[in-house]
């Protein structure tokens, strides 16, 4: 099974593509911890990503794309594609790149999240640099302050979580990404709307049935 996760920054899709890993047995990628990661080595990639990541703005197609390549060959179990793809070109794009690793998508999962609601999730994470595990301070805290529960790394705050860099973000998503459901409700793909103000677990419970029920 290959799915997307759609949605805002700070709509979960981070949480429950981990859930969904325990779940269905699938590999999580996220576009954005994969480029982190870059930026933490400081890797060419990563040299090229950051100050498109430090303004909150998108990181070049044909860069994403080269690394979604990358993914595609060294990957053999299905995949959930957290935060890829985020523009119409990337979307584009991955139709070919899948049929030529001989898989399909089988469905977009769009996580709805109010506004409001997405602001005080933002500033409320915290993330574990080490296993990309992500905790809420409000909603979600690890057990002990400021440690990952996983792997016991001291947890920090995204740099692009700060106010300014989370308008600007989410003024992206509105312009370039949220684009992308008409664009798969136009395509054979089905998209499943899921209410992502939920509690954690009970978000996954819906994505699963979703996907039950559409018999992917
Ligand atoms: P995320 O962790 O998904 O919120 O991504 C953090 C940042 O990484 C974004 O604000 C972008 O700068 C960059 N990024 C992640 N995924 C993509 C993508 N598919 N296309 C372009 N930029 C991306």
């Amino acid at each position: 099974m290959n799915l997307i996760l759609l949605g805002a920054p700070g709509a979960g899709k981070g949480t429950q593509g981990a859930l969904l890993v325990e779940r269905l047995g699938l590999r999580k990628v996220s576009t954005g911890d994969l480029l982190r990661e870059a930026v933490r080595k400081g890797t060419e990639l990563g040299q090229k990503a950051q100050s498109y990541m430090d303004a909150g703005d998108l990181v070049p197609d044909e860069v994403i794309l080269g690394l979604i390549r990358e993914v595609l060959e060294e990957t053999d179990t299905g995949i959930i594609f957290d935060g890829f793809p985020r523009t119409l070109v990337q979307a584009e794009a991955l139709g070919p790149l899948m049929k030529d690793a001989g898989r399909s998508l089988d469905a977009v999962v769009v996580l709805a999240v109010p506004d409001e609601e997405l602001v005080k999730r933002i500033s409320g994470r915290r993330s574990c640099p080490s296993c990309n595990a992500v905790y809420n301070v409000y909603f979600d805290p690890p057990e002990e302050e400021g440690v990952c529960d996983n792997c016991g790394a001291e947890l920090v705050q995204r740099p692009d979580d700060n106010a300014e860099t989370v308008r600007r973000r989410l003024e992206v998503y509105r312009a370039q990404t949220e684009p992308l459901i008409a664009f798969y409700e136009k395509s054979p793909v089905p998209v499943l709307t899921i209410d992502g103000s939920q509690e954690v677990d009970a978000i996954a419970d819906d994505i699963v049935q979703a996907l039950e029920q559409t018999a992917v």
